[in-house]
């Protein structure tokens, strides 16, 4: 069995590419279609979910820019087209699942740091998108100087 519809989850830093570069490999060599997703985090999450201010002209700015990067990213792989680039606002594993049923992917692939020690406790992304995800997940090795 091979897969259909790969979904790439990008974070949008310089790490992007060896997971991008994995999953054209990967899609190449299966014929597969390949989409990425980046998700926009509430702001209001990195204070803690109570900020006594009203955030969304700096989220729309955040959100525009994030948009600006995401076409820049894809630009470098022209097999990601314009409806195959996926820019939405939540909490990244449930917006990552969500898109992934919607578009009927069956492979989600992400970064994973390997983390260890302390943290291993704080949790990462690649671990989070794994629980309860809709369909197969890798979970692309990032070294440090990758
Ligand atoms: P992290 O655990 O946050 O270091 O991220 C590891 C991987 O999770 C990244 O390489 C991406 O594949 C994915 N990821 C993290 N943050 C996001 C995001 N905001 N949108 C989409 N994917 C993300």
């Amino acid at each position: 069995m091979s897969y259909q519809h790969i979904m790439v989850a990008v974070d949008l830093t310089e790490e992007c590419d060896p997971v991008m570069k994995r999953a054209v490999a990967l899609a190449d060599g299966t014929h597969a279609k390949l989409s990425v997703v980046h998700v926009v985090e509430p702001m209001a999450m990195a204070f803690g979910g109570d900020v006594p201010m009203d955030l969304s002209m700096l989220q729309q700015q955040q959100f525009d820019q994030a948009r600006e990067r995401l076409d820049a990213f894809s630009t470098k792989y022209p097999q990601l087209l314009a409806e195959q680039r996926h820019l939405t606002y939540g909490q990244p594993r449930q917006e990552i699942h969500k898109l992934a049923e919607e578009q009927g992917c069956d492979l989600i692939i992400v970064g994973s740091h390997g983390r260890h020690g302390l943290a291993l406790l704080l949790g990462s992304t690649a671990n989070d998108v794994l629980h309860g995800a809709p369909c197969d997940v890798l979970a692309v090795r990032l070294k440090k100087d990758s």
